[in-house]
């Protein structure tokens, strides 16, 4: 297994290995001295040699290499550069506008050979000892006569012993600088032929890998909408992609030889602006805290813009706005660098990562940037010109990013991955947990219910003991038994001691079983509740006492009262009660409420006990129920057998 760290500079140096395998030209000292090159001392079979130096150059003349003689030379100019650089009468020239070039070279053999020839602005023709071997696009005075077109090649042509001569016509109106950015390659037309394979292959395989990234990233993106990241970094890997095949070989040109140029240059063009909203956008989506919404926004409206132009407005006018936004691009690329040195001031998580790929971004874009741009100077050091003339390394910069930030994104996706198995894991395990505290809580619940239960029984057992320790009925607020109980032994004692007579009234409801069942029992209660103020109301005496003596029956103490005036307070209960009127259709006696009252009078002594009192009043009772009820039975102590 290789160590995720191994991998970043593994990538790196193979990136570098790869894009460096393309044949390099000869590192030649000299240069063209007005118009001529003496290669003499080259064996050009087996050397790349840029034609660079001092050429001949005709502004604003067309001329064949048989009329070269008739046009006036407008100077030697160094080449290769664009012509907006040349003065000519200390007057700088315009980018539009045409050309000619001349160059002699010497060789020293007759050989065949073979020229590597750039793109040039934005059309061309050109001869070699007089013979048309080149053309590009169609070469005309104005823009509506030329045809532009870019299309780099390899030509092989015959070269002589001694002097050769090459002319080039250029024409341009297409771009804001004219003439060619890039040398001429004269050698062997292997090595040429080599060259130009590797570099379409690195740039082949550059397009292959960001176009892989890419789709891969759209499709994750496809899969899970929620993270725009994918989405963002995709499209810009597709358009650095589609980018790579417009620069440096140009391989998009040569498939496609009819390939519109305007069209081209759009499509070029758009990739730039389109790719800065795109990457901060990307940036914003994975490093929000870093990266502000509102400078997003505001990128995101500079290119829908920029965009707009470019769709819809000729070549020439986006090429004057361009400057704006290459300077908008750099102030961009410096936030974003702030923002590198931030991440690493923060020591953000895989910051190493986002550093690298950032400077990666970063230096690809100035490069860039500069050598779009016409502001590289012809009097740069080789090597930086080298570096920023190279099309293929801000390719290369640019999938170096996109390989570091693939990985970054693939390392936060497995990571939430990672994180959403774990939280699975650990919800499952807390959901069997759950059940296991359920069952706890539910058992402690019931319990703790048990308890209450048995807490509301021993509660009600202690009303009922209350109730009994308790002296009054609670339904009709008569006197209980309890309370008769405490009462007629200290009654039938006053009595004794006075030799006053006591009685006792027996009372008891006459069918109440069959009220109870014909109106319910609430209205049974209702009724025992009118009775017992009946009682209430027609014993008068403070002696008296009424004695709900159990359900439906009654007991009336009264002391110090003998037999007739128990009876006559008898026979008014009977009375008040029946007048009642309380509606009873179940009973046999009449069609109202009635009781049967059982009547005893003792006179205290000692021979005698209180509670004959009651035993002789209930047998009276008895007898009145036998007797066809409603209505007094009195039975006497000594033959209380017999009702009277
Ligand atoms: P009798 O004329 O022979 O006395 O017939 P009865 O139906 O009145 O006598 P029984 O002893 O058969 O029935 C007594 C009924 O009294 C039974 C019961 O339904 C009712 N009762 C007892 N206590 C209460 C009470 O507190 N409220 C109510 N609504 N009914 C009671
Ligand atoms: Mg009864
Ligand atoms: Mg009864």
């Amino acid at each position: 297994m290789v160590k995720p760290k191994l991998l970043f500079p593994i990538i790196i140096i193979m990136l570098f290995l790869l894009g460096g395998c393309s044949s390099q030209p000869t590192e030649i000292e000299k240069k063209a001295e007005h118009g001529l090159l003496d290669l003499t001392q080259f064996n050009l079979k087996n050397e790349i040699i840029p034609l660079d130096g001092e050429w001949a150059f005709y502004w604003n003349q067309l001329l064949e290499p048989d009329s070269l003689d008739q046009g006036s030379l407008s100077g030697y100019v160094p080449f290769p550069s664009s012509w907006n650089k040349y003065e000519i009468d200390d007057q700088k020239i315009p980018g539009s506008g045409y050309a000619t070039y001349q160059l002699t070279f010497v060789a020293s053999d007759n050989e065949i050979l073979a020229l590597k020839l750039p793109k040039v602005r934005t059309a061309y023709k050109l001869w070699i000892n007089g013979e048309l071997i080149a053309t590009a696009g169609t070469l005309g005075t104005t823009r509506e006569a030329m045809v532009p077109q870019y299309l780099p090649q390899i030509i092989s042509f015959e070269a002589l012993q001694g002097e050769n001569t090459v002319v080039l016509q250029a024409s341009n109106f297409y771009m804001s600088s004219g003439g060619l950015l890039t040398s001429i390659f004269l050698g062997g037309e292997t090595r040429l032929l080599a060259m130009r394979y590797n570099g379409l292959a690195y740039e082949l395989f550059l397009f292959g890998a960001l176009m892989m990234m890419g789709v891969y990233h759209l499709a994750l993106f496809f899969f899970r909408k929620k993270d725009r990241a994918p989405l963002y970094f995709g499209l810009f890997c597709i358009l650095v992609a589609i980018r790579t095949l417009l620069i440096g070989e140009s391989f998009l040109y040569f498939a496609l030889p009819d390939l519109d140029f305007t069209l081209a240059r759009k499509i070029q063009t758009l990739t730039y602006y389109l790719g800065v909203p795109l990457i901060l956008m990307f940036f914003r989506a994975i490093l929000p805290d870093y990266f502000h919404l509102f400078l997003t926004k505001i990128v995101l409206v500079m290119g829908i813009a920029y965009t707009t132009v470019v769709i819809f407005a000729p070549t020439n006018i986006y090429s004057t706005i361009n400057p704006i936004y290459q300077i908008w691009t750099i102030f961009l690329i410096i936030y974003l660098f702030t923002r590198l040195l931030k991440i690493a001031f923060h020591k953000e998580k895989s910051s190493g990562l986002i550093i690298l790929g950032g400077l990666a971004l970063i230096a690809t874009s100035l490069i860039d940037i500069i050598t779009l741009s016409p502001w590289i100077n012809d009097s740069w050091p080789p090597l930086i010109r080298m570096i920023f003339q190279g099309d293929a390394n801000s390719s290369t910069g640019q999938l170096i990013f996109a390989c570091l930030y693939s990985l970054l994104l693939a390392k936060n996706f497995s990571e939430s991955l990672e994180y959403r198995t774990v939280m699975g894991e650990k919800l499952i395990e807390m959901n069997t947990h759950l059940d296991e505290l359920v069952l706890t809580r539910t058992k402690d619940l019931t319990e703790s219910n048990k308890k209450v239960a048995q807490q509301n029984l021993e509660l009600e057992q202690i009303n009922q003991e209350l109730q009994l320790l308790s002296l009054n009925d609670p339904l009709t607020g008569l006197w209980n038994r309890r309370k008769y109980k405490e009462t007629v032994g200290l009654e039938w004692q006053r009595c004794l001691n006075h030799q006053k007579p006591i009685s006792l009234l027996f009372i008891d409801v006459d069918y109440f079983k069959n009220y109870n069942d014909l109106y319910g029992h609430a209205a049974g209660d209702e009724c025992l509740v009118q009775i017992g103020a009946t009682l209430k109301a027609t014993l008068t005496r403070p002696s008296d006492m009424a004695v709900r003596y159990g359900g439906e029956e009654f007991v009336v103490l009264l002391s110090e009262t003998g037999k007739e005036d128990a009876l006559k307070i008898a026979r008014l209960l009977l009375k008040r009660i029946d007048q009642l009127g309380i509606l009873h259709q179940g009973s046999a006696v009449k069609n109202c409420i009635t009781v049967s009252i059982g009547v005893a009078s003792l006179l205290p002594g000692h021979h005698s006990r209180h509670e004959d009192l009651i035993e002789i009043a209930d047998k009276a009772l008895y007898h009145a129920k036998a007797k066809g009820r409603n209505q007094v039975v009195y039975l006497d102590a000594a033959s209380h057998d017999t009702p009277v």
